[in-house]
């Protein structure tokens, strides 16, 4: 059988495959990648990094490439036959992953390159790659012997089962809760989300309107519902979801929460730190819970003078417009969408009509080209369906990298946005260059007609994001795989480039190059762009308080030792110290706090706000320079997304900046300076 999955050719035959050839390729390609390990463990094999890149290096991108083909075949067209032959190879793969990210004899090789006297003469991007590779082997717990080594593993397989229950306890209590409403009560919902909780309650056979936590459903009731009760049941029930005032006690993440807690520092203490927190910071560019706590209040105490002014605005328009005179936590999200409505009267839907895809595209592109010094250009290859288009990058006539681009959302394609690698850039062990492939993947409303897609500016935004990604992957000049690109990069440092890109889309001098009026062909006019800017900090100090909060809790959970025996103390104590608008008694948001502790967030949530702080910061050069200013845009390509993760973010942020970041900038793009 001719199997594209076991091509070699440089890119995925993406038409080609099919459900069936999944089990048969992976299958061998696992097999070769076994022998591969074994051979770059055994005696024969010297301890030498280019040994050891000729064998297994080339085995396992072999296998991530042809398995991450079949991954972004099943998340952008899914179909029952693909999902079950993806499943099928699931365990497999995962399995093989796992084991070898704690091979003994594999770990016992790296540490001999690394102790080597010739390793000082590996180039600085092999020696970080072996840095980071010897990093999470030991993290992996490479280094434990004996029962500690067991306790370890049993300490993982406890917490990945714990992380699991607890979100099936927050999807089983969200999806469990049900309020069959009157029309009445829903009134000044949006008229499309009352007729799909009528759609649903019919569907159950039952009277009234099905309204459930699910997001789509409790939003627009907390933002629009005029029944103040009705927001009330509804907003207790969200916040006390999987709780001990759930209303089922067999969904309370209590238990959970505290043995999760207790495992974490364990897991720490055996590797040797003093905290969970200060093991989470290892991979992380922040240097300690210390200095993200401090950034944290720092922030915090910046911010609250605008927070308490966005509460009295608030509370003052609710108190006179609303006849709210107790503005209560169910009537805020109410009352704001109300005063935003008063204060920045225009429609999403107005500001639509100028953004045509075609326009943005070229507009996007033109960016790229003047400041990174490239050009792009449409080529053909194989896709998956007829709306992706496949682009090339090239600087002087040499090919930098390529990207697909699928745009728009259909059955069978996972919503969201996103940015997955193909392929790196690597200097193959045979001598070839090979050059980095991406997939940019949004889910935008499909052009209706002959007419151009229109995207909302949130649409434009998420685009340049996922773009932003996108660049760090395909500008990189390092030739090193694990420190190429996006690879290697530190955790809470990967959201720059993607949130430095954001940027654009809020300048005045971009927005018209961005804009045609869908009919006129017009730009965008000033003064809706001005409306648009001034709502965009909308309420910007309370947001950020919240996200303070949650962030200050989370660190102070995993750095604490022991706060596994007074978790609602803690969040007390946050609480008190950070927000400015009491939460009731009986709120409970931390039993379905999923992305500390069933994501990857723990002691880690406070990345959105640092690298907020970053980009913002970066950004702040070009508002100096000029967003158009070619020798910035160089200084920035070269100095952040060449070097990929080939060196600290840190280093490369002050190369950029010429000093450390400072938080300026996020302030007075946030309206808070
Ligand atoms: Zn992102």
């Amino acid at each position: 059988m001719n199997n594209p999955l076991l091509s070699t050719a440089a890119l995925p035959a993406f038409a080609s495959i099919k459900p069936e050839h999944i089990a048969p390729a992976i299958t061998q390609l696992l097999c070769e990648t076994r022998a591969a390990l074994a051979t770059a463990t055994s005696d024969a094999t010297p301890a030498d990094y280019d040994a050891l890149s000729a064998t297994l290096g080339v085995a396992t991108e072999r296998i991530g490439a042809s398995w991450g083909a079949v991954g972004h075949l099943n998340a952008v067209a899914n179909t029952p036959e693909l999902r079950e032959a993806y499943n099928a190879m699931l365990p497999a793969v995962t399995e093989f992953f796992t084991e070898l990210g704690a091979d003994e004899k594999l770990y016992a090789k790296y540490k001999a390159i690394a102790a080597a006297p010739n390793a000082s003469k590996l180039s600085a991007p092999r020696q970080q790659a072996l840095k980071l590779w010897l990093r999470d082997f030991v993290l992996s717990g490479a280094e434990l012997q004996g029962e500690a080594k067991a306790r370890f593993a049993a300490i993982q397989e406890r917490s990945a089962e714990l992380g699991q229950q607890f979100s099936e306890h927050v999807l089983d209590a969200t999806d469990g809760y049900a309020y069959y409403a009157t029309a009445e009560e829903l009134q000044g919902v949006p008229a499309d989300a009352v007729s799909a909780a009528l759609e649903a309650a019919k569907a159950e056979g039952k009277e009234g309107h099905k309204l459930t936590l699910h997001f789509p459903c409790y939003l627009p009731v907390m933002q629009y519902a005029s029944n103040r009760e009705l927001r009330a049941r509804l907003y207790r029930a969200y916040v006390t979801r999987a709780s001990e005032l759930g209303d089922k006690p067999e969904l309370d993440n209590s238990a959970i929460i505290e043995e999760l807690l207790r495992l974490r520092h364990e897991e720490a203490a055996l590797l040797g730190f003093a905290n969970f927190a200060e093991a989470a910071m290892v991979a992380k560019m922040a240097d300690s819970p210390t200095q993200v706590l401090d950034f944290l209040r720092d922030l915090s105490r910046r911010a609250r003078p605008f927070a308490e002014k966005d509460l009295a605005e608030l509370r003052e328009f609710a108190a006179k417009e609303l006849g709210l005179s107790d503005l209560q936590p169910w009537d805020s999200a109410y009352a704001s969408e109300k005063l935003k409505e008063a204060r920045y009267a225009f429609s999403d839907q107005e500001v639509r009509q100028y953004f045509t895809v075609p326009r943005v595209l070229a507009g996007l592109f033109d960016i790229i080209e003047r400041l990174f010094n490239v050009k792009i250009s449409e080529q053909q290859a194989e896709v998956w369906h007829e709306s992706v288009k496949f682009y090339q990058l090239v600087r002087n006539g040499v090919l930098v990298g390529q990207f697909y681009l699928d745009l728009y959302a259909r059955p069978g394609k996972r919503p969201g946005a996103w940015m997955d690698e193909v392929r790196s850039r690597w200097a193959r062990p045979d001598g070839a260059q090979q050059t980095p492939v991406a997939q940019l993947v949004c889910n935008f409303s499909s052009p209706v007609g002959d007419k151009p897609a229109l995207l909302s500016h949130d649409d434009v935004t998420t685009l340049f994001h996922e773009f932003g990604h996108g660049l760090h992957h395909l500008l990189t000049q390092v030739d090193e795989l694990g420190v190429s690109g996006i690879s290697g990069v530190e955790w809470d440092a990967v959201e720059l480039p993607s949130q430095f890109m954001e940027n654009f889309c809020w300048e005045w001098e971009v927005i018209q190059q961005l804009t045609s009026h869908v009919d006129s062909g017009a730009a965008l006019p000033r003064e809706l762009f001005d409306k648009m800017t001034a709502a965009k900090n909308f309420q910007s100090g309370l947001q950020t308080l919240r996200q303070i909060e949650f962030s200050v809790f989370d660190m102070r959970l995993h750095a604490e030792v022991g706060s596994e025996a007074a978790v609602q103390a803690l969040l007390d104590e946050v609480r008190a110290e950070v927000a400015v608008m009491a939460a009731p008694a009986f709120n409970r948001s931390q039993h379905s706090f999923s992305h500390i502790f069933a994501g990857g967030y723990s002691a880690g949530y406070y990345s959105y706000k640092w690298a907020e702080l970053l980009s913002a910061d970066a950004w702040s050069a070009f508002e100096v320079e000029g967003v158009f200013n070619a020798a910035c845009g160089q200084r920035y390509l070269q100095n952040v997304l060449e070097v990929g993760g080939s060196r600290p973010a840190m280093e490369s942020f002050k190369a950029f900046r010429g000093r450390e970041p400072n938080i300026d900038a996020l302030l007075r793009h946030q309206g808070m300076s």
